[in-house]
């Protein structure tokens, strides 16, 4: 079949969860049967959102093929079980530099060059890029940003132009907020209307809407909505919240939304999609009622999404083992030796999370410390991971200074470098060590068994390096390196095996778990954190 486009932009206010509706769509049309993929178009001049702070734009989320990705990216692969790549996240930033590029070359042969065409025509060329590779039915492209943005006009544009040109394999969805007013205790249509007009206005005719809602919109107020937006009154839906956002497809589904996406581009909708795995989930976290408490020792602890594929990962895992997940933010610049006890001590796991710079550091060390100590199921990621290694050099090395080079250029012992490669490297954006590598594993470590194999392929972002010239000193100690690069020998998971859980990896396995096909290190880690918490008699 030919591929059809959706694409879904929003309205009124941004934060109304595109990124949850795209990948729920995704999620029912694939459990239909089709081939699915969804990417993202971001209005913003970084070239990627690696340069960016977590404050601003949440946690930075990586593909297999090392492109540092919004996050939306992580709920798509979490919700199709499809990995993504560079291809599904586009910037203006890129349009533009590849745009300039071609200048640079004469390619436009002496013409002035504008927003339109050529950065529509380059826009318009990135959207059709994976949807000509002949391996999808579906492509759903997210506009981030709302309507009436002056950064998303050329996005906008393209789509409208794309239209015509795609007619019946092309449909647009748009999203807006129907506020609840409390003192007037009333709904208001209005924002919406005014959305839609302002997509009219430059030339799009939205076909579905989905309107958030904390409320119930009631069937008349829909009809209303269709007859003032011009849309069909069965392509109004209503998005209200739920408790969890994987509820989010069977909401849709409940609507028809996958049968409107199918009949609305020429398809005759055919049986149910297969949605059983879906639902068993969805089963085993209606029904957990006993928690699992985990601690996330991190310095961005005030931010929902810094976190995102951590916590979901956390979640998913705690939910095919029946628990509830009871998740603590723990602020590793609080975090003291005074503080350490009473903080830590009702969790059955701690996890320490991945960051760079300073910050927070000595907080993640004291947690370390008293884990190790008090042997609780401990999980250290990327930075966690080199963290672990050197809480163990200063502590059980007796190397007090040890240190790694990116918190002290100059520290005797630096237990964590920077890799051979990055050494020349000052540009910031795309440089490190990105994607997905080998890792081989010990047949007899934990990890190995927590994976039920000894090659795993999981995503990295860092600079810096387990320094391989203290191996036999950690060895000899207790650390054990069980996982390494085949190729480059890079150290890729440390273990105590002496402890009851006790890992690190310096790769992020947490990008690489989704609700059909969970990470098994978190399901062993979290497996490892309930048998904690029964052992102490909770
Ligand atoms: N800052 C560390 C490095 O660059 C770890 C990065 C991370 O945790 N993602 O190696």
């Amino acid at each position: 079949m030919e591929t059809k486009y959706i694409f879904v932009t929003g309205g009124v206010v941004s934060s109304l969860g595109k990124g949850i509706i795209a990948a729920s769509m995704a999620c029912l049309l694939k459990a239909r049967g089709y081939r699915v993929t969804i990417q993202k178009f971001d209005p913003y001049i970084n070239i990627d959102p690696g340069t960016l702070n977590p404050y601003e734009h949440g946690e930075c989320y990586v593909t297999v093929d090392g492109h540092e990705a919004d996050l939306d990216l992580g709920h798509y692969e979490r919700f199709t079980n499809v990995q993504t790549t560079r291809a599904n996240n586009v910037t203006t930033g890129r349009i533009y530099q590849s745009v300039i590029d071609k200048e640079r070359r004469g390619d436009y042969l002496g013409k002035t060059v504008q927003i339109v065409p050529h950065i529509t025509d380059e826009i318009k060329r990135n959207i059709k890029k994976l949807g000509n590779t002949g391996n999808f039915d579906f492509v759903i492209t997210e506009i981030g940003g709302t309507v009436g943005d002056i950064e998303s006009l050329p996005f906008i544009e393209s789509v409208r132009q794309l239209r015509w040109e795609l007619g019946n394999n092309c449909l647009c969805v748009h999203l807006t907020y129907v506020p609840y007013i409390a003192a007037a205790k009333e709904l208001k249509t209005k924002p919406t209307q005014h959305s839609v007009k302002q997509l009219q206005e430059v030339g799009i005719q939205p076909d579905i809407l989905v309107l958030r809602t904390e409320k119930n919109i009631p069937p008349e107020m829909r009809r209303k909505i269709a007859q003032f937006c011009n849309v069909s009154p069965d392509a109004v839906i209503q998005s209200i919240d739920v408790p969890s956002i994987y509820k989010v497809p069977l909401t849709m589904h409940e609507q028809h939304l996958d049968e409107l996406v199918l009949r609305k581009t020429g398809i005759t909708p055919e049986g149910e999609p297969h949605m059983a795995p879906w639902l068993r989930f969805l089963d085993k976290m209606d029904r957990a009622e006993k928690k699992v408490t985990i601690g996330l020792v991190g310095k961005y602890v005030e931010l929902q999404d810094a976190y995102k594929s951590i916590n979901e990962s956390l979640f998913q895992a705690a939910t095919y083992d029946d628990r509830k997940l009871d998740l603590r933010y723990i602020h590793s610049e609080k975090l003291n030796e005074d503080n350490v006890d009473e903080t830590l001590r009702d969790l059955d796991g701690v996890i320490i999370a991945p960051g760079f710079g300073q910050r927070g550091i000595e907080g993640k060390f004291v947690a370390l410390k008293w884990c190790r100590e008090h042997d609780v199921p401990t999980f250290g990621i990327c930075l966690g991971m080199q963290c672990m290694v050197i809480e163990f050099a200063r502590n059980v090395l007796g190397l007090g200074e040890a240190n790694s080079t990116e918190m002290n250029p100059s520290t005797p012992d630096n237990v964590i470098d920077l890799m051979e490669e990055q050494k020349s490297v000052s540009n910031m954006g795309g440089t490190m060590r990105l994607g997905a590598y080998e890792c081989r594993l010990d047949p007899e470590s934990r990890a190995a068994k927590a994976y039920g194999k000894t090659t795993v392929n999981e995503r990295h972002r860092h600079r810096f390096e387990f320094n391989d010239d203290y191996r036999q000193r950690f060895e000899d100690a207790g650390m054990r390196c069980v996982g390494r690069n085949p190729e480059t020998g890079l150290v890729e998971v440390v273990e105590i095996p002496g402890k009851r859980w006790f890992i690190g990896t310096q790769y992020h396995p947490e990008y690489s778990s989704t609700v059909l096909n969970p990470n098994p290190i978190f399901i062993d880690f979290v497996k490892a954190a309930i048998a904690y918490g029964e052992e102490r008699g909770k």
